[in-house]
């Protein structure tokens, strides 16, 4: 076999599904596939299909003349990345589950865990929007808000595998109450969530935060006004992470940045507004969509087998 045969095997298990793919080291898809997650069964459930799905991949390579040479998985909530532990996770029902061995001893092959946002972060710090760019911000807005801070190509973790949680910075005391349980959170106000919570509550008819960007272009008042809470709150983040990581490029991703333009161009003056010696930082829009955790799944796992080899 030569090296070009080579495959990585990539899962990015979500709440609701699996995005799965045979990735080749130099980033490029060979195969890709979808499953249910089906959270609802149990984690002891999802782990089961988990490990099905990965040595069904790792089957088909092999069926297909390629060599698997490592598996990578991403997962939602605390990841401890070093032991290979998902350690807990609200929408899976994750507690303290050794990933990483149990793919290992399933596969016979190294495997790798990451946190879903992280991998998310490095795949488009060192494949997409982000390339090129030393220190990358890499901020997911979707139904809550994460963060994964990229530099020279790898993402921090912090100490207990909680780096990068900037839904939660406090930018409203008092404000919508968050998911983590307190009051003013980040997510809670410009997640894509909040903002068709906030918009469904003052108009009591409900709206997506896509509708509510473009009823706010529009010239509809009350969208409007939501829409540009949500956007001001989010400058208050990213100025937050500014003073914070200092970084050459912000790239969104997620559900919210689709909004384009109605998001970027705002939210860029917003951020301009907030900054007095910290450089601003280009704001870019993510470039790999979803495939974003299945490539950095697979980067983790091949990052893993140089260290082991060295
Ligand atoms: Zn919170």
């Amino acid at each position: 076999m030569s090296a070009g045969d080579e495959v990585v095997v990539a899962l990015d298990v979500g709440g609701t599904g699996m995005k799965c793919a045979l990735v080749r080291p130099d980033g490029t898809t060979v195969h890709t596939e979808r499953h249910a997650t089906d959270a609802q069964r149990g984690p002891d459930a999802v782990v089961d299909t988990i490990l099905e799905v990965a040595d069904g991949l790792a089957g088909k390579a092999r069926a297909a003349g390629r060599t698997p040479v490592a598996c990578g998985i991403a997962v939602p909530g605390v990841v401890d990345e070093t032991r290979g532990v998902a350690v807990w996770s609200a929408n899976v029902g994750f507690r303290d589950v050794p990933l990483r061995e149990l793919a290992t001893t399933r596969l016979g092959l190294p495997a790798a865990l990451g946190h879903d946002v992280r991998v998310g972060g490095l795949a488009e710090a060192r494949l997409g929007a982000g390339r090129d760019a030393g220190h990358v911000l890499f901020v997911a807005i979707g139904t809550g808000i994460a963060a994964a801070h990229v530099v020279g190509g790898s993402a921090a973790t912090g100490a207990h595998g909680a780096a990068g949680e900037i839904g939660h910075i406090l930018v409203r005391p008092g404000g919508p109450r968050c998911g983590c349980g307190r009051d003013g959170c980040l997510e809670a106000v410009a997640s894509a969530s909040a903002i068709g919570r906030r918009f469904t509550e003052l108009a009591g008819a409900p709206a997506t935060a896509a509708e509510v960007a473009d009823r706010a272009a529009a010239g509809e008042q009350l969208a409007g006004d939501v829409w540009r809470a949500a956007v001001e709150a989010l400058a208050d983040g990213l100025a937050t992470g500014q003073a914070l990581f200092d970084v050459a490029t912000v790239v969104l991703g997620g559900g919210l940045a689709q909004a384009g333009p109605l998001l970027f161009d705002p939210l860029r003056e917003a951020l301009r507004e907030r900054l007095t010696f910290h450089r601003e930082p280009r704001l870019v829009a993510a470039a790999l969509g979803d495939e974003a955790g299945c490539l950095g799944a697979a980067l983790l796992a091949l990052d893993t087998l140089a260290k082991e080899s060295r």
